[in-house]
């Protein structure tokens, strides 16, 4: 059985459909990635995913448990955390009281205690920056600081809406390696990206999409390698 089932989905945005009946698997121990241009509907699917938009027809299951209906926040608690694009920190607190509020679904101290520590490890410049404002990080700081507090939710699965968006190449390097690590503890991935060269070079399997459809899916290597999406994602 598949970690996460997405089966038939389709999304309105008012009269206008912005997905048109996709479905696709996420086995645990994945890294996922969906890649497709601006307004393929990426973020969408990773929003109805996460109970922040609830489609017209289709359904998603998590862990053989139909969550369709199920609010966001009850989402977070069963063990999936979203990074949203543009990373969207609280820029008035500073970078542990964010990290504190990835952990607000739990409860244990010390374990919280021990995921801070864990994050700090894996993020050695949020410890450095803990008392510092997270308006004022630089967008690759944010960016890690955005994943960080996911982590802090000790999720099955990590959603992540396009980590490389406005990074230079060195930081888009550094934010990709994160996430190849963070799937090698443990954690599940799907990674919505525009960078496709990045996203199939750490994804295990992926799926193409082009406005509102999967136009393509496949294990990431024979997609790095394909003529068509060469062409049209890899600029080559
Ligand atoms: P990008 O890479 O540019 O973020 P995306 O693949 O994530 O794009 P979505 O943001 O999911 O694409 O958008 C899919 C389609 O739905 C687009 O045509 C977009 O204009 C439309 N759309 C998104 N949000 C809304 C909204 N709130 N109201 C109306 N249309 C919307």
């Amino acid at each position: 059985m598949a970690m996460l089932e997405v089966k038939d989905l389709e999304v309105y945005y008012g009269v206008i459909q912005a997905i048109k009946g996709i479905s696709f698997e996420v086995n645990e121990g994945e890294v996922i990635a969906l890649i497709g241009a601006n307004g393929a509907g990426k973020t969408t699917i990773l929003h109805t995913v996460t109970g922040l938009l609830h489609p017209k027809h289709g359904s998603v299951i998590f862990e053989g448990q139909d969550i369709t209906k199920v609010p966001a926040h009850k989402i977070v608690t069963m063990g999936m955390a979203h990074v949203p694009e543009g990373r969207r920190v609280f820029a008035e607190l500073s970078v542990y009281e964010n990290l504190k509020m990835g952990a607000y679904t739990r409860k244990n101290k010390d374990e919280i205690e021990e995921n801070l520590e864990n994050v700090y490890k894996r993020f050695p410049r949020l410890e450095e920056r803990k008392k510092q404002m997270a308006g004022t990080l630089s967008g690759g700081e944010q960016q890690m600081l955005a994943m960080g507090r996911a982590l802090m939710s000790k999720p099955k699965i990590i959603l992540m809406d396009e980590p490389s968006m406005g990074l230079s190449p060195i930081l888009v390097n550094e934010i990709f390696d994160i996430i190849q690590a963070v799937s090698e503890s443990g954690t599940t991935v799907l990674l919505v990206e525009q960078n496709a060269k990045k996203a199939l070079a750490i994804a295990d399997r992926a799926y193409v999409l082009e406005t509102g459809n999967i136009t393509m899916s496949g294990n990431a290597t024979e997609l790095l390698n394909d003529t068509s999406v060469k062409k049209a994602y890899l600029g080559e």
